[in-house]
């Protein structure tokens, strides 16, 4: 039995493949250490086996791991690249990669590892970039929704009263704005706001002022003027752009016809002097009186604006000059256009086919219809200008603002 499993074994004994086993055992990330070649040296004269044998052994077995380093480093060097260039990877570079992995044949296990080791740096740098720039974006946003605010506050009020700017301080703390942002912002809203306010009182006070001269009155009965009345009176969003005339019905107090004011009657007789109440006005010296009055609306005004028509107040117990009427204008809204100073705001809703090649629309304006042109390619919020067709300048109404539309493309 022995003697059959030794001549077995002899027979198996094969140098080729023992040297082979060896050089297998020594190998290391297809290379050999010194002193395995010392060691393979020695064992190849040992088992028989020529310098060119071995070698050729040793190159068939270090050669595909080799190959496979060197696949797995140029595919390091290229994927690395490409992460430098840009992070993240976009598909169209992903899928190149691919195609390179698989003509490299490398497993997705080793390419992945590659993959983590070179983009975890980029990922935390990428990810706190996100991080601020959502920051940035959030401030952005909070900046706008200030901005609407402060618009808002003013188109229903100017100047602001201490309640609104309160108002407005703490949204500006609740939204963490800085001082200087929201005085940036403040210079754009209300620096033409106020340019137009002082326009318009200047022109107001014009106004007055010419009233005042076309009324016969002298000055020195005003000192005992009557009662100031104060009339409100709502107007159309169009009368308060085109002005013009408009009749009113005020009731103010008038000197009574009978005792001229004075509320006795002094009826001389021969003798006596008879002092009596006036019985037409109850004694008070004026009648209420109903009165019809046109009034010129100057185009252009605005929601609160104050007229003043001189003399057209109560009049005074006792004579002298009656009183102003002060005529407190509000402009109704329209459903269609809102006012913003001497602008016109309205929005168009358009179907995605016309805001991709462009389109002729007609459009209202205060004129009545006008053509639009939008352009092709319009985004959604974009806002188009009709020149001219907005409210006209207080005191110059042949200089007027524009028509804005902002376009609203339909989903
Ligand atoms: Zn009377």
């Amino acid at each position: 039995m022995n003697k059959v499993e030794k001549a077995d074994h002899a027979k198996d004994f094969n140098p080729e493949a023992e040297y082979r086993k060896l050089v297998e055992k020594y190998a290391q990330n297809g290379e050999l250490k010194k002193v395995a070649v010392v060691v393979l040296t020695e064992k190849r004269k040992t088992l028989g086996i020529t310098d060119t044998k071995a070698e050729e052994i040793e190159t068939e077995i270090l050669a595909p791991v080799r190959k496979h380093l060197a696949d797995l480093q140029s595919y390091k060097q290229y994927f690395a690249e490409e992460v430098e260039q840009k992070y993240p990877l976009d598909e169209h570079t992903l899928n190149i990669l691919k195609d390179y992995q698989d003509m490299l044949g490398l497993r997705d296990e080793d390419v992945a590892s590659i993959e983590l080791e070179i983009t975890s740096v980029k990922k935390t740098e990428y990810q706190k970039q996100l991080q601020i720039q959502k920051q940035k974006q959030e401030y952005e946003n909070n900046l706008q929704r200030y901005e609407q605010e402060l618009i808002k506050a003013v188109q229903a009020q100017y100047p602001l009263d201490e309640y609104v700017g309160n108002g407005l301080k703490t949204f500006q703390q609740f939204l963490k704005l800085r001082d200087e942002d929201i005085n940036l912002i403040e210079q754009k809203i209300l620096a033409p706001k106020q340019a137009e306010y002082e326009h318009q009182q200047q022109e107001l006070e014009k106004l007055d002022q010419e009233q005042v001269k076309n009324s016969e009155n002298s000055l020195l009965l005003d000192k005992v003027r009557g009662d100031d009345l104060r009339l409100d009176l709502k107007l159309d969003f169009r009368e308060a752009i085109f002005g013009g005339e408009k009749e009113i019905c005020i009731s103010h107090l008038k000197s009574c016809e009978v005792c001229k004011g004075f509320g006795r009657t002094y009826t001389s007789l021969t003798y006596v002097t008879a002092n009596r109440k006036c019985n037409f006005c109850d004694g008070k010296g004026l009648n209420p009186v109903t009165q019809k009055l046109k009034i010129n609306i100057p185009a252009g005004i605005e929601n609160g604006t104050r007229l003043r028509i001189a003399q057209e107040g109560d009049e005074r117990q006792g004579g002298g000059n009656p009183g102003d009427l002060y005529i407190y204008l509000f402009v109704n809204q329209d459903k269609e256009f809102k006012r913003n100073g001497i602008n016109i705001l309205s929005e168009i809703t358009i179907d995605q086919q016309q805001a991709i090649s462009g389109c002729h629309l007609g459009v209202n304006t205060v004129d009545g219809r006008v053509e639009l042109i939008i352009p092709p390619k319009i985004r959604t919020n974009q806002v188009m200008k009709l020149k001219n067709r907005g409210v006209p300048r207080l005191g110059n109404p042949s200089s007027r603002g524009d028509h804005l539309i902002t376009i609203i493309v339909k989903n």
